[in-house]
């Protein structure tokens, strides 16, 4: 026997694993073994660690049977032992259910096999056990399906074709004469069985394996392999989960919600996952299986009376009709709910967070099958933290950490207008699966949404239901419709983990696949027609919603605070408006980081005079352009330090080749010829020798202003004087005016010469004075290596982490699309390192600019204002090397204000 432990067991309220092994044991496995633990009733079972499934990827499938075959057999032998079953017996067989469980829950995207262990001889035994021949057959029919499907491959082969066990089914059925599963007879399911192991033996040329021991390593392969599937690759993708944490296999008793009217199964959660309501809810379906109610075939019941009838408000049932048909299980099986209810209270009191359960009502008897932390909204995921809280089951501490910043997004995200809600027509209604507000065209098929998001479309995926294969086109999605599935259907879940829109279950419309139309209503809507989707309320609207931003209260707010109160790296903006300041002044920007100055150059009229100057013959050519725009920028100032009043604003100047302002069509050319009285060909001629070779390496940044002074002579009197003409209205305005692309001390110090000297001419003229800073961008890695230096001139550092990446790795900010996403695709990168900052080499290159810096000037403000200072692993990088503070556009801010927290707990 070899010393490394790959199988855990766990039945009988014991367990060799538990819930902080997630790692190991994915966090079913862990969870399974928790349960066991603290007394809930779980069906006894073994979890394949998820290191073998690294070894499975190494060694193949041979080599881990034979490690893995002690253990396992064990393991089968553990949970006979606890259920008095055995493999394969014809009196009473051990039948078991296969399931992934990564670290990090991925659901439905990895396989599953149910009912593992029939053959001809245990079918005879599930008969005596259970008294019922159909459901034995039914049973046995669909493990072949499932086995067929998961193990051996029998998949529809595009979304066109049907499903080659279902087509077996329609058959049978056109040749009985029915219409339904449920009218098919014993016989028909027998016969069942006997074609789909014929279509396996046609399809695969092998026969269905009758052996269970062969059924079961079939079944833990096919398990293995799934952590490779598209799908599950593209979830880790969408969700940064590594490839290399692999899965483990869990091998569990089965238990069955399908063995009559005392049998049941559903999924629960201890709070409202949408909305973060402390409240229990969940949905359960008599007499299925677990896959019934998360497929969205069959309409659900809710849990608890209080939620049926919410639900049957929804969908305008009736009373009477839902207490006949749509009662909750607190209605119909009392006994069964209360401890239901109890085992959530207990598992959420445990793991002090909301739990996701699923659970399996076997004749009456309760079981369950899997508890995690749920998956929530944005606005869940605030509300649940702030109420355990305030209730004392968490610390403010934990409450930050829980938080996943990313997750924030979806709370600055506009929401619907309630005037023009109150206007809209209401054409269908469902569940509110997932809130938020949702605007676009309808299509009806995933890949449809690709294509059309690809052309800039936006799109609302309408679909009878959704499964896992839809997942690329529902990432794409401004939002998603379903006609089936109730709260914990495939959308719904789904969307949710996304933090998309989600309206589900809105029964009332009719979708053909073929003809591409929904109706609902006493309407029809085509293909590209306009919906809206409100997942707050379930509500879909015809045609286009007004939307409006959305604020920073309540909840989000005091979580803010709290925020705040723990963090020490501060957070400011990147704004060039007065409009964009206030929006981040409103979500707690401390100030500007980055003010780009040329943005302001392209508006309305100025242009031209952006263009007299650069094509000006000479210095008194260029002085008169500059003379022009100097009020223009003087005023776009003002209205800056106006909207950050007190705040400081680093303003920088200007940036870009120069040749990226210049007209380049001839129309335009001609104008700007006339405009300065020079023919069309010394505008021509003028242009073609500004072309450059690699402007991004090129005639940009202090190389412009320390070869045309000039032009930052007009910028820095622009902010003087704006700064002055506010002092006198009494507002307060600290501009920190911020040199790009320094490479050397020297360009640094004539730059700061010629910002000193102007600001003193204007202090002169004006009799007055204001405070200011003089500082450098950090973009070049050359300054970076002679920080030290720079630091003498530079009373301030914000890192150009744009400017930076493309120098370190020598990637081309404007044409890296042509090779970044292969990379990523092939692993060569993990992240795109212009969104992710690249701590290794990037990060060395930051944290030694720091020290280097603050060795010449000890009280050195750093911050950093490329594209990472709003991206949650970056700030907290930034955090770590000591930088005062992080910029990032005003809708991360409150994503950053987050992450910094969090940097300073951890
Ligand atoms: C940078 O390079 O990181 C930066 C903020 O400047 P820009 O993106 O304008 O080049
Ligand atoms: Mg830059």
């Amino acid at each position: 026997m070899s010393e490394i432990k790959r199988v855990y067991t766990f039945g009988d309220k014991q367990a060799e694993g538990r819930a902080d092994m997630k790692n190991l044991l994915g966090g079913k496995g862990a969870n399974l073994a928790e349960m066991n633990l603290i007394g809930v009733p779980v069906p006894p079972g073994f979890t394949i660690t998820t290191e073998v499934c690294a070894e499975y990827n190494r060694l193949g499938r041979d080599q881990v049977v034979a490690l893995l075959k002690d253990d396992v057999e064990a393991a089968i032998h553990h949970i006979e032992r606890i259920m008095g079953t055995e493999f394969g017996s014809s009196e009473n067989p051990c039948l078991i259910s296969v399931r992934s469980g990564a670290r990090a829950s991925m659901p439905g995207m990895m396989d599953t096999v149910l009912n593992l262990g029939l053959n001809d001889d245990a079918v005879q035994g599930l008969i005596k056990r259970t008294g019922t021949e159909r459901f034995a057959w039914d049973s046995y029919r669909r493990f072949v399906q499932m086995y067929g499907d998961v193990v051996l491959g029998l998949k529809p082969a595009s979304k066109e074709d049907v499903d080659p066990f279902e087509e077996i089914i329609d058959q049978m059925k056109k040749e009985k004469g029915v219409a339904l599963d449920t009218e098919l007879t014993v016989d028909d399911l027998k016969e069942l069985v006997i074609r789909f192991k014929a279509a396996v033996k046609k399809n695969t040329g092998k026969e269905f394996p009758v052996d269970p021991w062969d059924q079961l390593w079939g079944a833990i392969m096919a398990v293995f392999d799934s952590w490779n599937n598209d799908r599950a690759i593209l979830y880790r993708r969408l969700n940064k989960i590594p490839d290399e944490w692999g899965t483990a296999v869990n091998g569990q008793a089965m238990v069955f919600g399908n063995m009559g009217d005392r049998s049941a199964t559903g999924v629960a959660f201890s709070r409202d996952a949408a909305t973060g309501e402390d409240i229990f809810n969940g949905e359960y379906l008599i007499n299925a299986q677990g896959e019934d109610v998360v497929a969205g075939i069959r309409t659900p019941r809710q849990i608890t009376k209080e939620g049926s009838l919410r639900w049957a408000k929804l969908a305008n049932v009736s009373e009477e009709e839902r207490a006949s048909k749509y009662p909750s299980l607190e209605e119909t099986m009392p006994e069964v709910y209360r401890e239901l209810n109890e085992i959530q209270q207990k598992l959420e009191d445990h793991y002090k967070d909301m739990q996701d359960l699923e659970f399996t009502i076997q004749d009456g008897k309760l079981w369950l099958l899997q508890t995690r932390n749920g998956k929530r909204t944005g606005a869940a995921m605030v509300k649940i933290a702030m109420d355990m809280l305030r209730q004392g089951i968490i610390d403010e501490k934990t409450a930050i950490l829980r938080q996943e910043p990313g997750k924030l997004d979806e709370l600055l995200h506009p929401v619907f207008d309630k005037d023009a809600i109150a206007h809209a027509k209401v054409i269908a209604k469902g569940l509110p699966a997932s809130p938020g507000a949702a605007t676009g065209q309808i299509v009806f098929h995933a890949d449809d949404a690709e294509t059309w998001a690809a052309e800039g479309k936006k799109v609302v995926l309408v679909r009878i239901e959704t499964s896992p294969e839809d997942l690329k086109g529902m990432n794409v999605a401004q939002g998603i419709l379903t006609a089936r599935g109730g709260m914990t259907s495939h959308a719904a879940v789904v969307a949710r983990g996304m933090g998309k829109c989600c309206v589900s279950g809105a029964g009332g419309m009719v979708i053909d696949y073929k003809t591409r139309t929904v109706k609902t209503g006493g309407s029809s809507y085509q293909e590209g027609d306009w919906i809206s989707l409100n997942g707050s309320t379930g509500e879909v609207y015809d045609g286009k919603t007004q939307t409006i931003d959305p604020e920073l209260s309540g909840d989000f707010g005091e979580l803010m605070q709290l925020a705040d109160q723990f963090a020490t790296t501060k957070v400011r903006t990147n704004a060039d408006t007065p409009h964009d300041s206030k929006v981040a002044r409103n979500f707690g920007a401390i100030g500007i980081g980055l003010c780009r100055t040329e943005h302001m150059f392209f508006e309305g009229d100025r242009i031209k005079a952006v263009r007299e100057m650069i094509l000006a013959e000479d210095e008194a050519g260029r002085r008169k352009a500059l003379d022009k725009l100097l009020p223009m920028q003087r005023s776009d100032f003002e209205g800056i330090f106006e909207a950050m009043h007190d705040l400081p604003v680093t303003i920088r100047l200007l940036d870009p080749p120069l040749h990226e302002f210049v007209p380049h069509e001839e129309e335009n050319q001609r104008e700007m010829a006339e405009e300065m009285g020079i023919t069309l060909q010394e505008v021509k001629d003028k242009v073609e020798s500004l072309h450059e070779f690699n402007p991004m390496l090129g005639h940009r940044g202090c190389r412009l202003g320390n070869t045309y002074p000039e032009i930052s002579e007009m910028q820095v009197r622009a902010i003087i004087e704006a700064a002055l003409n506010l002092k006198e209205k009494g507002v307060h305005a600290h501009p920190e005016i911020m040199i790009p692309l320094t490479g050397t001390v020297e360009e640094m110090r004539m730059q700061e010469k010629i910002t000193r000297d102007t600001a003193e001419k204007v202090f002169e003229e004006r009799g007055d004075r204001i405070d200011y800073l003089v500082g450098t961008m950090i973009e070049v890695p050359r300054a970076a290596l002679t920080a030290d230096q720079i630091a003498e001139s530079a009373e301030f550092f914000s890192f150009g982490t744009n400017d930076l990446t493309q120098m370190t790795f020598g990637y081309s900010r404007d044409d890296a699309g042509k090779f970044l996403p292969v990379y990523l695709e092939k692993g060569i990168l993990k992240e795109d390192p212009f969104q992710v900052l690249d701590q290794a080499g990037v990060g060395q290159l930051v944290e030694m600019a720091v020290q280097k810096g603050r060795s010449t000037r000890p009280d050195l403000k750093v911050g950093i204002c490329g594209e990472h200072g709003g991206e949650p692993s970056s700030v907290e990088f930034c955090h770590r090397v000591g930088m005062n503070y992080v910029s990032c556009s005003p809708f991360r801010v409150p994503i950053a204000r987050l992450a910094a927290a969090q940097a300073a707990l951890r």
